[in-house]
Order: C-alpha cells, then sequence, then structure tokens
C-alpha cells in the first residue's frame, strides 16, 4: 500500500527536537509517571485499563482512540490518512500519534494535576518506542497482555458486531496481526529485554486477569487509591 504520507515540513508535526525528555525525571516539577499497555488487537488492553482507571487513579489513553479522534476532528489535514492506515492495521507515522499523546498528557495534567498515565496501543514500531521514551517521558515499565491468535480474533470478531470499528472485520484482523507480530512484537522483546515488561496471561476472564494485573502491579510499589 502506499497511502498517504506526512507532511514534514509541517512543524506541527515532527515530533519534537529536544535534548531532554519532556517530563524528564529528576526535575520534581515535570514529572509524569508513564505505563505503556501493549498487546495484540483484542487482547483485552481497553477492558484491563478501564480496571486500572478505577482503582489507581491513572489517565487512560489510547493512542487508538486518539488517532479515531484526530480521524474524525473537523478541518483535520490527517483525518484521510489515518483512516487509511487504520483499515490497512497499519502503524499511522509516529510524529502525528506522539505529538497526540503529549498533547493528551499536558491537557490531562492542565485539566486536574494528574499526571499518571496509561499508554494503551502504544508504541508499536521501534521508532514510536525509542522517540516517546527520548522526547517526552520513559515509561515506567510495560503491561504486557499475551494471548494467543485465535482467542484474539474471536474476540474482535465479537465486538465487531457493535463496535462500528473499520478495522474489526475479518480482513483487516489479518493483517493487524501481522502488523503486532512483525512490527510490534520487536518492541516488546527490547523492552523485555531490559527487564521492563511485566507478562500477563490474558486467556482468563477479565477478572481473573485483572487479579494477576494488581498482584504484579504491587510488586512494582503500585497500590490502589486511598477511596
Ligand atoms: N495505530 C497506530 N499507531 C499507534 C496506535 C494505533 O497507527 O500507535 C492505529 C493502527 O492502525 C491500529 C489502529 O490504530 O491498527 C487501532 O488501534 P487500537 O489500539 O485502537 O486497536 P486495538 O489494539 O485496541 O484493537
Ligand atoms: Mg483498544
Amino acid at each position: 500500500m502506499s497511502g498517504p504520507t506526512v507532511n514534514l515540513d509541517n512543524p506541527a508535526l515532527v515530533a519534537p527536537k529536544r535534548l531532554k525528555p519532556l517530563f524528564a525525571p529528576g526535575t520534581d516539577k515535570d514529572q509524569a509517571l508513564v505505563i505503556f499497555v501493549l498487546g495484540g488487537p483484542g487482547a483485552g488492553k481497553g477492558t484491563q485499563c478501564a480496571n486500572l482507571v478505577r482503582d489507581y487513579g491513572f489517565k487512560h489513553l489510547s493512542a487508538g482512540d486518539l488517532l479515531r479522534e484526530e480521524q474524525q476532528r473537523p478541518g483535520s489535514e490527517f483525518g484521510e490518512m489515518i483512516k487509511t492506515y487504520i483499515k490497512e492495521g497499519k502503524i499511522v507515522p509516529m510524529e502525528v500519534t506522539i505529538q497526540l499523546l503529549e498533547n493528551a498528557m499536558k491537557a490531562t495534567i492542565e485539566e486536574n494535576g494528574n499526571r499518571k498515565f496509561l499508554i494503551d496501543g502504544f508504541p508499536r514500531k521501534m521508532d514510536q518506542a525509542i522517540k516517546f521514551e527520548e522526547v517526552v517521558v520513559p515509561s515506567k515499565f510495560t503491561l504486557f497482555f499475551d494471548c494467543p491468535e485465535e482467542t484474539m480474533r474471536a474476540r474482535l470478531l465479537n465486538r465487531g458486531l457493535t463496535s462500528g470499528r473499520s478495522d474489526d472485520n475479518e480482513e483487516s484482523i489479518k493483517k493487524r496481526f501481522v502488523t503486532f507480530v512483525e512490527t510490534s512484537m520487536p518492541v516488546v522483546n527490547m523492552f523485555n529485554n531490559e527487564g521492563r515488561v511485566i507478562k500477563v496471561d490474558a486467556t482468563k476472564t477479565p477478572e481473573e486477569v485483572y487479579e494477576v494485573v494488581v498482584k504484579e502491579f504491587a510488586s512494582k510499589g503500585l497500590e490502589f487509591m486511598q477511596k
């Protein structure tokens, strides 16, 4: 596929050139806690993120949701491009996604001071992973939902009955799996080699999976919020 490309001459879109991450660790005022949530399409990232938001007070930022929002924003110059990439299960050029994430983080901090973020479905390509940690903030760790393709396929087809998503159909699902294996798993493997991945078996019920997540978070010093 040769879809539309990003206009790199547009200054709004070139990933910022910074010498230090925006939320550099060590500078108290500017810190942000980021946990990447990865897993194949249909692994259950969104479901588990909702639990974590409820119990730990994270702000949930789904890269896919932010892209779909931008796609629908009237006047967006990236709408058509994003639409094509999503339908094809390909990864939108990182400049767009990183900027959307950074904007959403800044907006959240301004709105209510929350600096704890679950970044769901990102980074799923090596260049995004490296650039985000370089210019925005290094992640604390990656929560990886491990799930066989057959299970994910069944979940996605089921979701497709009601989701209205342009990519929850047989053909797009196949392409998303290929992208996941070829492009996104190398990112998970890199973080894993650095000892920065919590891997959770995602084949069980949402409640059972979440129990494991809570235990793993405790082992990282993350406890439920005071209610
Ligand atoms: N996407 C992308 N870059 C990202 C995250 C998502 O280009 O960093 C696109 C990609 O085409 C992907 C689609 O958005 O297939 C849907 O992503 P989403 O996270 O919503 O899917 P999920 O994994 O939750 O099924
Ligand atoms: Mg999702």
